[in-house]
């Protein structure tokens, strides 16, 4: 049932546009190595052998409990846009032991 949640977020225009926000204050940059990231309909500039996917990642956590707090969900200082390189090793130093979690074709955390 989260992860239904978690999807409706995740496809919501409201998250759409922070995540936009984000990339276009970040100058479509990742935060961690400053490697230039693709964004849908941002940097369609950029050549394909040259994309990296751009991910806006929650420095806290999404779950079950906060999934419906903007607070949270839509707080530009708890977002960071990274590429997907760089997210992986972020979730995976605490996630890789943790049975059920994976990351759908957004690069997204999401829970089976
Ligand atoms: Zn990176
Ligand atoms: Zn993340």
């Amino acid at each position: 049932m989260s992860y239904g949640l978690r999807k409706d977020f995740y496809q919501s225009k409201v998250w759409k546009d922070v995540r936009k926000t984000i990339w276009l204050k970040q100058n479509l940059l990742c935060n961690r190595c400053h490697k230039p990231v693709y964004v849908d309909g941002i940097s369609d500039w950029i050549p394909k052998e040259k994309r990296r996917t751009g991910i806006v990642h929650h420095k806290e956590y999404l779950t079950d409990l906060n999934i419906s707090d903007d607070n949270i969900t839509l707080n530009e200082d708890n977002l960071e846009g990274v590429c997907k390189e760089c997210h992986e090793k972020e979730h995976h130093q605490d996630m890789s032991t943790r049975k059920g979690y994976e990351f759908d074709e957004s690069g997204n955390l999401i829970y089976n």
